[in-house]
């Protein structure tokens, strides 16, 4: 029996008590970013022949090189999509590492990936997918996009697809910027309708009619949003179902973000006909509560995904033996090894109950709508569209883009916010506007004061 030798013990109290303390506070310092060649001097040569030892090598990290980056999981973090994962879940990520359990395979992981399974049933239940629908999870959504689109342009390959050359995807300009990218990555051309508010059936049907002959022979998939990054807008969901159905299209839905907000009663009708998607993604790592990186991919016939992302090499060949039978999730998206990083939403999930997710998603689309209010309090602001899920985009009257920029930094500088300014092309063009994006349901609207306030007159210097 090998036992810690006592600089391994230290290490391992330190690691501890810094996980503890992180998880305690509620608004950790927000940490800004310095050049790498400070932080270099800051620190000195960290990888040694000799190595530095546990004890000094942490100490580095937790007095310098954390306060290098932004706690995500701050209250008034509210750029980009923010995060806050549960105690439970961040605790449960780090069983997941000790445990070292490889998520490719039944065979090794079935434990595991029983867990897995089991918070991937509830997923699935948010949707509405018909019996049969079932998922994996990835390590985001750009992952679950790819997987997505990959099977959805093989599943038209095998339909004599490729003979009209290469496949095109139809998005709006609202949809995220990985799904652009991922068809790069598959080499399919992307169209996109024009338009940044909710792609309604119509509007897709006049862009598909708009199409070449030729084109649409090669048009295999829509990308609809359920949620904008940009702006919480879900599209018409129903509406593009319907046109996917008539036309033999990959219908695949988007919910990386707004995929949290299926559990929640008040906003769930506006999603009516995801139900009807050929894949869904959604991203635990977002509004789920979930630590990183935790995205989902869900398909409603899982047979299709398996028959293109099932890998074959002779060393293989064993986990698909006999004994080993049970759900392989190598076979159903892009990765072979693959952390089980559907774990700890399990673990939390399990000691939370559903309910309390419920009322934590509940609770970010209550603060957007509060902030709205807020935010018809001051007379030098102004909503730029109704706050959507939990989506809240308004404008400072008289400034401009670089305003907006020097607020953020002087913000982000002071330790106050984190607040990013965006673009929203409304109907007088291309607008540089503010955003509020919540996830964290510790935001109170307290925190929202505090951020309004520094928008007035006298912070313009
Ligand atoms: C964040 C996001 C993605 C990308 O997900 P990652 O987890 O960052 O890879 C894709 N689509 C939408 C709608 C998103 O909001």
């Amino acid at each position: 029996m090998h036992t810690l030798d006592i600089d391994t013990v230290e290490m391992t109290l330190d690691v501890m008590k810094f996980a503890i303390n992180r998880i305690t506070v509620r608004d950790p310092e927000l940490g800004i970013p310095k050049k790498e060649e400070d932080l270099k001097q800051l620190v000195g040569e960290t990888v040694t022949a000799k190595g530095i030892g546990g004890e000094q090598a942490f100490r580095l990290f937790r007095d310098v090189l954390v306060k290098a980056t932004v706690p995500i999981d701050h209250p008034r973090h509210l750029a980009f999509v923010p995060a806050a994962p549960t105690r439970a879940a961040i605790m449960f990520d780090l069983v997941t590492s000790a445990s070292s359990i490889h998520g490719a395979y039944w065979m090794e992981g079935a434990g595991g990936i029983f867990c897995e399974n089991r918070a991937m049933d509830w997923l699935v239940s948010l949707t509405g997918m018909p019996e049969g629908a079932f998922g994996v999870f990835t390590s985001g959504g750009t992952a679950a996009n790819l997987s997505a689109m990959v099977t959805a342009r093989e599943v038209w390959r095998e339909g004599g697809g490729t003979q009209h050359g290469k496949g095109i995807i139809v998005a709006s300009i609202g949809a995220h910027s990985s799904i652009k990218a991922m068809a790069k990555v598959i080499d399919a051309d992307i169209r996109l309708v024009d338009t940044e508010d909710r792609m309604s059936g119509e509007a897709l049907e006049k862009a598909i009619a708009a199409l070449s002959d030729a084109e649409r022979e090669r048009l295999f998939g829509v990308v609809a949003t359920g949620g904008t990054t940009n702006a919480g807008i879900v599209d018409d969901l129903q509406g593009i179902a319907r046109v996917c159905r008539d036309r033999g299209l990959w219908f695949h839905v988007d919910a990386a973000y707004g995929g949290g907000a299926l559990a929640a009663d008040s906003v769930r009708h506006l999603f009516r006909g995801i139900e009807q998607a050929d894949s869904v993604t959604i991203d635990p790592h977002k509004w789920l509560f979930t630590p990183y990186d935790c995205g989902a991919i869900i398909y409603r016939d899982p047979e299709q995904a398996r028959r293109v992302h099932s890998q074959e090499g002779s060393y293989l060949d064993i986990f698909k033996d006999e004994g080993a039978h049970g759900f392989n999730p190598a076979d159903y998206q892009i990765q072979l090894t693959r952390r089980l990083r559907g774990l700890p939403l399990w673990f939390s999930l399990a000691t939370h109950g559903t309910d309390r997710y419920k009322e934590a998603v509940e609770e970010g689309i209550r603060l957007a709508v509060r902030a709205g209010e807020l935010i018809g309090e001051y007379p030098d602001l102004e909503l730029v569209r109704a706050p959507s899920l939990s989506c809240v985009l308004f404008r400072r009257k008289g400034w401009n883009p670089d305003d907006y920029n020097q607020w953020t930094y002087r913000n982000h500088r002071a330790g106050i916010s984190l607040v990013t300014p965006t673009k929203w092309r409304g109907t007088g063009g291309m607008e540089t506007v503010l955003r509020f994006c919540f996830i964290n349901p510790d935001t109170t609207e307290e925190d929202i004061r505090i951020i309004l306030d520094t928008l007035g007159d006298q912070e313009i210097t």
